[in-house]
């Protein structure tokens, strides 16, 4: 199953940077860098620049309106022109979205980024291609939200089904993945999985079983809720039960996965308590799904991740160890073993992922 692998990074990426108090620090995507460096990782990919996204890529699924208001919120000198509402009512200036000067260039990179991600493996210049800057998976089509302003895994799900692709976009980032499925609820040909700490506990509130799609979508939006205290254990099994079935039936032609590891205990912005110990075997499944389904086709991006220095290089960089089939150089770097809540929490997590596991399994047809 080997082949090419690009890995889409450069410096310019820490343009990406909101606020110095802000929870998302572009520097997790540099301490990445160095560990995938530092393991020898870098050693079986091509490292490849970004490049910004242009105006048209961001239009794949932002109205112009939007992105003329991004750029012109980031000229320090027309922005006192924008009407306080406008700028409200498009999620910015908030604490989640504050306007700096470099927001359009910043994420117009990520953009791009994941952009020649999904470039390599379309033209087959690489099998399989990570942008860990990627995976801004909150943005809507007019409105910034959750930290993200352009939705690159959108953006990228949309440039490859207008190349005749079926799109599978799976999301494991513990925030629900509003953004990608809300632009594509309506489309029977892209299909959104989203795997995220449950709604009625978290931002941003929504991806509840009985969120399907819509008019000709409907069946193509997957949402597994998972309740706090969730371990490796229970979410592995949620995953293994739905995304592999779910995959098989659809039958994409590239996988776009959004690989947030915001799941773990340590992260300050989550309820669930995973380890990086479930980042081998979700690389693994995914690598394999693609090659069976998609001759190999397969777009990997980061995603949230707020335990900047404790978890998150360990946990993409143990993922890219599986997208290069090389998962030796990452073995040491693995939480040594998973953390369980008491008896009492482990029991109320399993009752619930019993009862939404049965309760997907209903709305789609399908016996997970
Ligand atoms: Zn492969
Ligand atoms: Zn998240």
């Amino acid at each position: 199953m080997s082949g090419p692998v690009t890995l889409v990074y450069g410096d310019e990426l820490m343009k990406h940077h909101l606020s110095d108090q802000h929870p998302l620090q572009p520097i997790r995507v540099k301490l990445t860098m160095e560990l995938i460096t530092s393991t020898g990782l870098i050693e079986h990919c091509h490292l490849v620049p970004p490049r910004a996204a242009t105006i048209e890529e961001l239009e794949l699924v932002h109205s112009p309106e939007y992105v003329d208001l991004v750029r012109t919120l980031s000229d320090p000198a027309l922005r006192k022109r924008v009407p306080r509402q406008r700028v409200i009512d498009a999620g910015f200036d908030s604490a989640d979205n504050p306007i700096s000067n470099h927001l359009h260039d910043g994420t117009a990179l990520v953009a791009g980024a994941t952009m020649v991600a999904a470039q390599a493996v379309e033209s087959g210049a690489a099998l399989h291609a990570f942008s860990p800057a990627g995976g801004l998976h909150h943005a809507h089509r007019a409105r910034a939200s959750g930290f993200c302003t352009y939705d690159d895994p959108a953006i990228a799900c949309r440039w490859l089904k207008n190349q005749g692709h079926r799109v599978a976009y799976i999301d494991v980032d513990v925030h629900h993945g509003d953004g990608v499925e809300e632009i594509f609820y309506s489309e029977p040909d892209v299909l959104t999985i989203s795997l995220h700490e449950s709604g009625r506990f978290l931002f941003p509130g929504t991806g509840f079983p009985e969120d399907t799609g819509s008019g000709a979508g409907r069946g193509s939006a997957v949402n597994l809720p998972y309740v706090p205290f969730t371990w490796d254990e229970p979410w592995l099994e949620g995953f293994n039960r739905v995304v592999p079935p779910v995959l098989r039936k659809f039958r994409p032609t590239v996988l776009v996965t959004q690989d947030g590891c915001d799941t773990h205990h340590l992260d300050p912005l989550a309820h669930l308590a995973g380890t990086t110990r479930i980042w081998p075997h979700v690389g693994r499944v995914f690598h394999e799904l693609a090659h069976e389904l998609c001759d190999g086709r397969w777009v990997a991006l980061g995603g949230g991740g707020y335990a900047v220095r404790e978890v998150v290089p360990r946990a993409w960089t143990i993922f890219f160890a599986e997208i290069v089939e090389r998962p030796d150089l990452a073995a040491d770097l693995n939480d040594r073993e998973s953390v369980m809540p008491g008896p009492e929490a482990q029991e109320r997590v399993w009752a619930a992922l019993h009862r939404d596991i049965a309760s997907l399994g209903e709305v789609h047809g399908m016996n997970f």
